[in-house]
């Protein structure tokens, strides 16, 4: 019989629905593209979609921003993050997160990560103690998150101020509590590849009356922060706009007009997502010498995307795994490679960063796989792709089938 052969593209996202089509169009035919453009009365999409985040997460308040890495540094410069001071961050993250670091001239200190892909609590600990630092750029990679019950007892015992990356958990959760809502501040991206896109931009939620204040200012709201939409009120902003320097990141009428359909079909979204997911999970658990990631029962996921671990492999059995795979239309990232490809870089390619060492880490992401989960695909492709994944596995590790 011949080998089975996907046709998909792992990279086409579903087309930008009708009504979100018809929003834009409506903004560029009013000219307001600028979000504090706004005619008498009117409330900008902008604002408007600020106000919608707010209430799908349950956060007081949100600031639409240019990017998912805008928002994290907006954050960071929010929290009083000075030149030279040390931020915790995930040492299995992408480039934006210690980017964010370094776009206020901080220093990440990378943590180490488990083998079910979160971060390692006990090294937390031991690296908030060994470097001093007073925040933690948490990023849930690839939609896995920790206990973050824990987490925030180990931070809130530390007096640790700590900012969610929850780029890859937009309408996730830990505990019935929406991912972005534990820590201090919770931030997100729309870029494309996300969970709603509009190209780029990102969002930005928090409680914090005095730190959403100031990100308001950072993001270039000038002295028109009154036509937020979810701001806090005005008279928190009397010193903060004073101090505070204009570093503009705002989103545009355009891109939220585009975001305001996609945020009220995110539910409908996720459960499609999450039937790719497990029928990627059910099809290759039981294979000789891959391992699933066991997702807790605490977790409401996201399966945007799936990670499975190789963990006794060879570097070239690993990568005979994913030329095989990619032979047949099955795209795998692996984190292992020494050389950063495409979106996948890994911490000790960021050397900007001083040099750490994270044995765990390189011994997990030796066998890492990932790959994308785009609703341009079925269930039947799903279990194809599966059933390619484990065909791959087997032949290039026979020795663990004995
Ligand atoms: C995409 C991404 C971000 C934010 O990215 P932007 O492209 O700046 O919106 C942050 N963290 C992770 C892990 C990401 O993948």
């Amino acid at each position: 019989m011949s080998k089975q052969i996907f046709t998909g593209n792992f990279t086409q996202q579903e087309p930008i629905p009708e009504a979100a089509i018809a929003a834009a169009v409506d903004v560029m035919r009013s000219g307001r593209l600028h979000r504090y453009n706004t005619a008498p009365g009117e409330a900008g999409e902008t604002a408007q979609l600020e106000r919608e985040f707010a209430d799908y997460t349950g956060a007081k308040y949100c600031l639409a921003v240019a990017s998912g890495g805008y928002a994290m540094g907006a954050a960071l410069r929010a929290l009083g993050v000075q030149p030279g001071d040390k931020v915790l961050t995930n040492g299995f993250t992408l480039a934006p997160v210690p980017g964010a670091i370094a776009s206020v001239n901080a220093e990440p200190v990378f943590v180490e990560v488990t083998d079910s892909l979160v971060i390692d609590l006990d090294d937390l600990s031991a690296k908030i103690a060994s470097s001093g630092s007073t925040v933690l750029l948490l990023s849930h990679m690839r939609g896995h998150l920790c206990d973050m019950d824990r987490l925030m007892e180990i931070c809130d015992a530390a007096g640790v101020k700590v900012i969610e990356d929850c780029a890859h958990t937009m309408g996730g959760a830990w505990n019935g509590v929406p991912s972005g809502r534990h820590g201090l501040v919770g931030c997100y991206s729309t870029q494309t590849y996300k969970h709603i896109n509009s190209g780029e931009g990102g969002l930005l939620i928090s409680d914090d009356e005095e730190v959403m204040a100031t990100a308001v200012m950072l993001s270039g709201s000038y002295m028109l922060f009154g036509k937020n939409g979810a701001a806090p009120p005005v008279d928190t902003f009397e010193n903060v706009k004073y101090v505070t320097p204009n570093v503009s990141g705002r989103m545009d009428n355009l891109r939220a007009a585009i975001l305001r359909p996609q945020l009220a079909d995110l539910p409908a979204q996720i459960a499609r997502w999450n039937a790719l997911y497990r029928a990627v999970e059910e099809g290759v658990r039981n294979t000789p010498g891959l391992q699933v990631i066991e997702r807790p029962d605490a977790e409401d996921i996201v399966g945007s995307s799936i990670q499975v671990l190789l963990p006794n492999a060879s570097p070239d059995a690993v990568q005979a795994v994913v030329a095989g795979c990619g032979a047949r239309g099955v795209e795998l990232k692996w984190f292992g490679a020494a050389e950063p490809v495409a979106f996948t870089s890994r911490y000790d390619s960021w050397r900007y960063a001083p040099a750490q060492s994270l044995p765990k880490t390189d011994r997990i992401l030796a066998g890492l796989l990932d790959m994308r989960l785009p609703l341009t695909f079925s269930v039947e492709d799903a279990k194809l792709i599966a059933e390619i994944i484990r065909d791959e596995v087997m032949s290039a590790l026979p020795q663990a089938a004995e």
